[in-house]
């Protein structure tokens, strides 16, 4: 459907966009799995999500990132943004919180 020269995409419920990206509000660190992502990929605090979730729009990445599991979306995810690498620094650390995450990293 085309609305004001803008392709309006469905969300496909894929779950990627709540493990992927880095999220302020949520203390998330790139690539960690929200805690409030339910195994259904639906989200758990959908009342009380945060309003960058609640205005996040699917659009054409929600398309070419379609794959079978969560581990494939989320890499085709950041591949797309070529943060693989820092995703894979992050979690390295072993830490779960983004500020903890971003002072581990600016310490070395
Ligand atoms: S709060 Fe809900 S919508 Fe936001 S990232 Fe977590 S699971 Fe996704």
């Amino acid at each position: 459907m085309q609305t004001s020269g803008k392709t309006a995409f469905e969300c496909t419920k894929c779950g990627a966009c709540c493990v992927a990206p880095d999220i302020a509000a949520l203390d998330k660190p790139l690539g960690l799995r929200c805690p409030h992502l339910g195994d259904d990929m639906l989200c758990r605090a959908y009342e009380s999500r945060p309003a960058v979730c609640r205005s996040y729009e699917p659009d054409q990445l929600c398309k070419e990132i379609e794959a079978p599991t969560i581990e494939e979306r989320v890499a085709k995810y950041l591949a797309h943004f070529q943060l693989e690498d820092e995703a894979e620094r992050m979690k390295a650390t072993g830490l779960t919180s983004r500020a903890a995450v971003h002072a581990a990293m600016k310490a070395k």
